[in-house]
């Protein structure tokens, strides 16, 4: 039978708890959500300041639902970039001191076409792509595909790092996360960019990326991340990050930010070049202007910072109980907490036992997260009151101590 792998690799996941399986969710507002007939507290979600339901940032959507319609009709290089979206890259630039930046429809299309474009077999086929052994699938994804030689250090060691720095080639890159997806830790990035700078003078000086979906909106003194050149909320207590020692920046509008899409800040050249040369941005319809308009008031109001600072009280009052109660977290000052189960069916059966409860938990998986490392992935956000946190906490007694 043709195709008969499909079956037979699904049922082999299904027998070691490894399934993924999709619920349907009927609402979402204040922190909660509906699946079936039952209601959530959700902590689930990426859109850590609940700003996609904010009135502020709906309004300015509708607004720009009126004015372009809903469909932005074509690709970027056709009629598909809108003064919304130049704006909202300008936005971006000015918050990050880049000189350029371009908006993708996807973090994962960012990525891929970062990788693309940075390592082709005809302009660039000796670079090496250095990363964090931590770094999202969609990086991994793209670098595998290019005609770069891709090595990952151990999660932010950074003497294993080192080691390795000093062996690249001219044209390669180091990449890393600002606060690491599963884990919640930050990749430090001002200790990444001395090595680099203290091993590579002049030319060759490798570039370094940092992928920032989980620190764009939250970190940093006005809130847009690794570059944001504060030190306030920054979870690790790592030195301040110049902008000029990270050359790509890459983050996405649909987890703080609450909308959708992302984009990949840096030099003139670098983003000339994509337009140019990136299949994933030219032969893509771009967003619509509605959503740009939209991603533009949610970063307004993440550097007003109403949101910003309810969260950093949640995930303060969430880790101080927490370690009051004996629960083991990981080293994580961030929205993102996972508590480690070590095994898959395990996993499952706490996520399970936690909706029982009312309390939604995703239980994530290997190979989203290495081996024997299966868990349970908080996420906390604005939304959340004292109470839910409580509530949470309890559960995870119940739910863990039984
Ligand atoms: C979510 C995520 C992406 C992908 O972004 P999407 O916009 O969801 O495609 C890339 N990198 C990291 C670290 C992420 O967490």
């Amino acid at each position: 039978m043709s195709f008969g792998f499909l079956q037979s690799s699904l049922q082999q996941r299904d027998a070691q708890g490894l399934l993924r399986k999709r619920y349907s969710v009927n609402a979402n507002k204040d922190g909660m959500i509906q699946i079936d007939d039952r209601f959530y507290i959700n902590f689930a979600s990426n859109d850590y300041l609940g700003l996609s339901q904010h009135s502020q940032v709906q309004q300015a959507f509708a607004e720009g639902l009126s004015m372009y319609g809903t469909g932005s009709g074509a690709s970027s290089v056709v009629t598909g970039y809108s003064q919304e979206h130049k704006a909202l890259e300008d936005d971006i630039c000015t918050v990050l001191n880049k000189p350029a930046a371009l908006l993708f429809s996807s973090g994962f299309s960012a990525n891929q076409a970062t990788c693309h474009a940075l390592f082709n077999a005809k302009e660039n086929p000796q670079g090496h792509i250095l990363c964090d052994k931590y770094m999202h699938a969609s990086f991994i994804q793209g670098a595998l595909e290019t005609s770069a030689k891709l090595t990952r250090y151990r999660h932010n060691n950074f003497e294993h790092a080192a080691e390795q720095i000093a062996k690249l080639p001219p044209n390669s890159m180091v990449a890393t996360e600002g606060v690491f997806s599963m884990d919640g830790d930050t990749g430090n990035i001002a200790r990444l960019a001395n090595i680099i700078n203290d091993q590579h003078k002049g030319q060759a000086r490798p570039w370094l990326m940092v992928d920032d979906a989980h620190a764009f909106g939250v970190l940093g003194d006005n809130g847009f991340g690794t570059l944001d050149g504060g030190t306030s909320h920054n979870v690790n207590n790592c030195a301040a990050v110049k902008s000029e020692d990270v050359q790509v920046i890459m983050a996405t509008f649909g987890k703080a930010v609450g909308t959708g899409g992302a984009f990949v800040a840096g030099s003139q050249d670098l983003i000339d070049y994509m337009v140019n040369m990136s299949k994933h941005y030219v032969y893509s319809t771009s967003f619509s202007a509605a959503q740009a308009r939209a991603s533009r008031a949610a970063l307004a109001l993440i550097e007003q910072g109403e949101q910003r600072d309810k969260l950093h009280q949640n995930i303060t009052s969430f880790t101080q109980l927490a370690k009051h109660s004996g629960l083991a977290l990981l080293d994580s000052n961030s929205a993102i907490q996972p508590i480690i189960c070590a095994c898959p069916k395990k996993a499952l059966q706490y996520s399970a036992k936690l909706a029982e409860l009312g309390l939604w938990v995703p239980a994530i998986r290997t190979p989203t997260v290495p081996k024997n490392t299966d868990r349970l992935r908080i996420t906390l956000s604005a939304l959340h009151t004292e109470q839910d946190i409580q509530a949470l906490i309890e559960a995870l007694c119940i739910v863990i101590q039984q």
